[in-house]
């Protein structure tokens, strides 16, 4: 069992190089050529914990990791770290149910990754006998930057630079990424918007003179975006989970089918929902939940992926996202054909268009059902579910919520469906709280106005944020990067 890249399946890479490399030399992403092999037997694993549970899981994928080093990680990872015991608790909404994966220390679903890829990274380093120093370069828009800081926080032999769009992000998103207080972390503001965080970000992970500074210092870049397979194998152990949940609530059999609603941006979550099936979690349908950035919805809906369109900045900043890098992997998984997705991607570069064949067609209309949610109606949403259910919403909830309506209006099976909550509702303060009452507060106040209104406890790490001084003030154009790295890099932070 071998990583192959998605652009280059002649090159052999064990996980830990995988994880280490984060993204393949040719651009192309690591994949298992057949992760369909890797079963999860329902029964025996149905009343696994969290923590056994995401052992199981790693274990199959996690191909030169011993034992002790697995369970190490999965310890380390998700011992008191969240604050719900079962980590990504289900509740139940009315006949509905919302998979709260906001829980760890940022308030984010990104933590349940992020929390466990530091250890998976510096194990990675033992298994290949390496001295270098990591270099975790990431692009946010918004909730990565935080969760990865923290994550990564004065880990030995890491340094972690993050870049954002200085005016993509919320307040508090902001005020999260910018207090990090590790010794090792670089928070900088661009000017521009996420994608060109993040195209800069792949550029610059492939820079022969970056690559040259490097060799010379004994440094190596990885990243913490969901291009890095150790990113994505751990947020397949929710699905699970959620499913175990149900089945031992009663709420559904074991082996009756699901379907789960994502809020999807970069593609990496919902991706982690195609691997569970994959691996024999009955999982029929996957709902693409977008916002008005909804170039996922026209392409599950026609084949064709069209980027020639505008970013629009909304109220679910965590997914204004134009080019969904793990699409990737899933269009390698359908196809097989290494040549066809590097075709694929090199029209998405130059015509910032591709369109896929009459069999993947099919299978992403079999998989997958797309929806889409504008900023209005994501806030009478939040306005709804509050008044109706006592629940209150994020944004990006919402609009997997509202992709949960739209999916049972196209009445395409009566099967239950989880929808995946990926934030707290404080970190989107502004629009929250505006979607149930109105308010003009500065963000941090509204926290406590919303606080005393809904009876909602501000999870402790927000609650603390607001007299934390910010200690990362440097903010560049996108041209300008490059060479902020290049000043990072060279200094010396022992
Ligand atoms: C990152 C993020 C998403 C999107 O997840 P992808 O894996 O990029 O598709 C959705 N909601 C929130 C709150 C996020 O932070």
């Amino acid at each position: 069992m071998k990583y192959l890249s998605t652009r280059n399946i002649n090159l052999e890479y064990n996980a830990s190089q995988a994880i280490l490399k984060g993204l393949s030399d040719d651009k192309g992403l690591f994949i298992l050529n057949n992760p369909e092999s890797l079963q999860i037997d329902l029964e025996k694993a149905c009343n696994l914990d969290y923590k056994q549970l995401a052992f199981e899981i790693l274990s199959k994928y996690l191909n030169d990791f011993s034992k002790d080093q697995i369970i190490s990680c999965v310890e380390n990872a998700y011992t008191n770290t969240f604050t719900s015991d079962d980590v990504t608790p289900v509740v139940k909404v009315k006949d509905d149910y919302i998979l709260e994966l906001f829980h760890g220390p940022t308030s984010a679903f990104k933590d349940v990754a992020l929390q466990i890829l530091p250890y998976l990274l510096t194990t990675s380093l033992k298994i290949n006998d390496s001295s270098e120093e990591i270099i975790i370069l990431t692009a946010t828009s918004g909730d990565t930057g935080k969760a990865a800081l923290e994550g990564f926080s004065d880990v030995d032999n890491v340094r972690i630079i993050v870049f954002y769009p200085k005016d993509g992000v919320s307040d508090v998103q902001k005020k999260q990424m910018l207090t990090s207080s590790g010794k090792n972390c670089y928070v900088i503001g661009v000017n521009g918007n996420f994608d060109d965080c993040q195209r800069k970000v792949k550029e610059c992970f492939v820079d022969e003179e970056l690559k040259e500074i490097m060799k010379q210092n004994n440094q190596k870049f990885s990243s913490a975006n969901s291009i890095n397979i150790g990113r994505l194998i751990p947020q397949i152990v929710y699905y699970f989970k959620a499913y175990f949940d149900l089945v031992n609530k009663n709420e559904i059999k074991l082996n009756e089918k699901i379907n789960f609603s994502v809020p999807t941006g970069n593609f990496g979550d919902i991706l982690a929902g195609y691997l569970a099936k994959n691996m024999g979690c009955p999982i029929e349908k996957l709902i693409c939940a977008s916002n008005e950035n909804n170039v996922l919805t026209d392409f599950i809906n026609t084949g064709i992926y069209d980027a020639n369109r505008t970013f629009n900045k909304t109220n679910s900043p965590s997914m204004d996202i134009i080019i969904s890098s793990n699409l990737e992997r899933l269009l390698y998984l359908y196809c097989k054909d290494d040549e066809y997705v590097k075709e694929m991607m090199n029209d998405l570069q130059v015509n910032k268009k591709y369109e896929c064949n009459e069999f993947m067609k099919q299978q992403l209309k079999q998989d997958f059902f797309a929806s889409c949610t504008n900023q209005i109606e994501t806030k009478q949403l939040i306005k709804e579910i509050y008044e109706k259910e006592n629940y209150l919403l994020d944004p990006h909830t919402a609009v997997a919520y509202k992709g949960m309506l739209d999916f049972r209006k196209a009445n395409i099976n009566n099967y239950k469906t989880v929808v995946l909550a990926t934030a707290s509702p404080y970190k989107f303060m502004d629009t929250v709280l505006n979607s149930i009452s109105s308010s003009k507060a500065h963000e941090f106040d509204m926290m406590e106005e919303c606080e005393q209104l809904t009876g909602v406890s501000i999870p402790k790490n927000l609650k603390n944020l607001r007299n934390k001084e910010n200690i990362h003030k440097l903010n560049v154009e996108i041209e300008e990067m490059k060479n902020a790295i290049i000043n990072i890099l060279g200094e010396n932070h022992d």
